[in-house]
């Protein structure tokens, strides 16, 4: 029996010290990710990373799952118990970093500006950690995703068969979180991260000249309603204590001043925190589509497109998470009443497979423009030891609320 097992029942001790040099190791590893960001299944060097690492520890691991993807597994020599499924993504943005310091990207108009280098980097301590001390009931199985960012890599994933290859009881994840203090975590029971895809209306009418527009059918005009009319669905159609969003974020129309353009184009993205909310946005879009431009005696039509699932926690998973996170960090570290976010995360894929919690951890303040997919962002180094600890106690103690 473990030191660990012993305070089980009291305070988890983290098993990665801030200053400590596994501590010290891990900025480098993260150091290094963020100099070289790879863009979604694209991320082959830090493939390569990983897998080298991997491989020095002895961790039995598969790879190309979607790409550029890793799975991994670690046997508890503790005896039996459940498989936990632990779970990083990999990839970065295409966008150009503004950031000075000397681990700033190498790749032009590529940065790590959401830090998934160090989410990456805490899996891969914790992954060390435990492969040095498999005195833990169960399995933990390392899920190393590619394209998080708007690709779907969990989604291929999961259609690639992980869960069959590595089964697993549960699913944890985690994002860093700008804002909330350092080292803090926050828990959500039920929905964590919004449902999201994006629209494309076409909105077709007859051009011609910009000084007779009774010749025609301006689409331009018809546009604008619309857009207006999007925005009653959301204070009008959903109940006041549901959310969702309809955001239209590009316009095209037009190539002069005198001239109506024949066809508009809208396009944006949708939100909500269930599928009969986000159903509901759907429905009224596309009837309102229809509706308006027919009124106007235009033609009109919506697609939907790169779907992510709302992502819910389970109950016990996130009972789980939360005791251990409180054993570790003390009870005023975790808090368990902040409202979802409105953003997406594909780890809502993994989530319909297995019951699961996907769970934040503070970055600190956002000082100096340090919020997610910003130019000047960067990942906390400070937290990679809370991380990592994280993920070694939850292998150590899952299962902590149900007894
Ligand atoms: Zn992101
Ligand atoms: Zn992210």
């Amino acid at each position: 029996m473990t030191d660990l097992h012993k305070n089980s029942a009291q305070i988890i001790k983290p098993v990665i010290e801030a200053g400590s040099l596994r501590h010290k190791e891990m900025i480098q590893w993260r150091h290094q990710i963020h100099a070289h960001p790879e863009l979604a299944y694209l991320e082959q060097k830090t493939s390569d990373l990983i897998a080298a690492k991997l491989a020095e520890w002895g961790i039995e691991f598969t790879r190309n799952w979607a790409e550029t993807g890793i799975m991994a597994r670690i046997k508890g020599q503790g005896g039996a118990g459940p498989t936990i499924a632990l779970r990083a993504d990999m990839d970065a943005l295409p966008l150009q970093e503004k950031n000075t310091f000397e681990h700033r990207s190498r790749h032009d108009g590529q940065m790590h500006a959401c830090g998934h280098d160090g989410h990456t980097t805490m899996l891969l301590g914790a992954a060390k950690y435990l492969a040095e001390h498999p005195d833990f009931c169960g399995e933990v199985v390392l899920i190393f995703q590619p394209a998080e960012e708007g690709q779907g890599g969990a989604r291929v994933m999961v259609n690639q068969g992980i869960f069959k290859d590595y089964p697993a009881d549960y699913v944890f994840g985690l994002h860093n979180w700008p804002g909330l203090e350092a080292g803090h975590v926050a828990v959500h029971d039920g929905p964590v991260m919004a449902g999201m895809d994006t629209f494309e209306v076409l909105i077709e009418g007859e051009g011609g000249h910009g000084a007779m527009p009774h010749l025609g059918v301006d689409p331009t005009v018809i546009a604008a309603q619309l857009i207006t009319a999007f925005q009653s669905v959301v204070s009008r159609n959903i109940s006041p204590l549901e959310s969702g969003v309809i955001s239209v974020t590009q316009m095209n129309a037009g190539t002069t001043t005198n001239i109506i353009p024949g066809s508009v184009t809208l396009k944006g993205t949708t939100r909500a925190l269930n599928d009969e909310t986000h159903a509901l946005l759907h429905q009224r879009m596309s009837d309102l589509v229809q509706h308006t431009c027919a009124g106007f005696g235009a033609t009109g039509s919506i697609a939907f497109g790169g779907t992510y699932p709302a992502t819910i926690n389970q109950t016990k998973a996130t009972q789980s998470l939360e005791v251990v996170a409180k054993r570790m960090l003390g009870d005023s570290f975790v808090q368990s009443k902040l409202p979802p976010s409105m953003g997406a995360e594909d780890f809502s894929y993994f989530l319909q497979e297995i019951p699961g919690c996907y769970f934040w951890l503070g970055n600190g303040p956002t000082t100096g423009s340090c919020t997610l997919h910003s130019p000047h962002y960067d990942f906390n180094d400070e937290i990679l030891a809370t991380g990592a600890s994280l993920w070694v106690a939850l292998a150590y103690h899952h299962g902590l609320a149900a007894r």
